[in-house]
């Protein structure tokens, strides 16, 4: 038995009228990074259909050297699969999405933070470092950590966004940028 058997079924719905489309340049030509919160699912919030956009996803939406480490490796694949090979061509636009209401924001009460790095083993610094108490500044962290690695293409733009699980808006409060 498992707990996966309703969705299962909603699996075989999906798959009941399922065309499976050739590996190609995501259609949106952006890549998402956001929250594991299964209140923001960019699926859902910014009606992704299959093919548009790669998502990664973490708590808190942070640009992590794990972060940074996929964008290198999706830059390298689209390149190599789709990309010209001149000067002025772009590959695709990474957008960070941090949202209100974030779980991780209770990492920011020390007192929180100490429990969870007994339970956890996690350093309570790396744990401080990950909270979103206010998205619009670690938003505007990450985008800026972001285009400063080395790693990073320079085909590749970043933004900054917010979303508010009030309202179910996103708003921008970085605009696309290259390194
Ligand atoms: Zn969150």
């Amino acid at each position: 038995m498992t707990r996966m058997n309703s969705l299962l079924e909603r699996n075989e719905q999906f798959a009941a009228t399922y065309t499976p489309a050739p590996l190609g340049p995501p259609t949106t030509q952006m890549v998402i990074v956001t929250c594991l919160d299964h209140r923001v699912d960019p699926a859902i919030t910014l009606g992704l259909r299959l093919g548009d956009a790669p998502v990664i996803r973490n708590a808190g939406g942070r640009v992590t050297q794990a972060v940074i480490d996929d964008v290198a490796f999706l830059a390298f694949l689209a390149g190599q699969l789709f990309g010209g090979q001149g000067p002025d061509d772009r590959l695709f636009e990474v957008a960070v999405v941090h949202h209100t209401q974030c779980g991780t924001s209770l990492l920011a009460d020390p007192g929180f933070r100490h429990q969870a790095a007994e339970a956890t083993g996690l350093p309570e610094a790396a744990l401080e470092a990950s909270a979103v108490a206010d998205p619009y500044t670690t938003v505007k962290a990450d985008v800026e950590r972001l285009l400063s690695s080395p790693l990073l293409s320079p085909k590749i733009s970043v933004s900054g966004h917010v979303y508010d699980i009030a309202t179910g808006r996103l708003t921008t409060t970085v605009d696309a940028r290259y390194p």
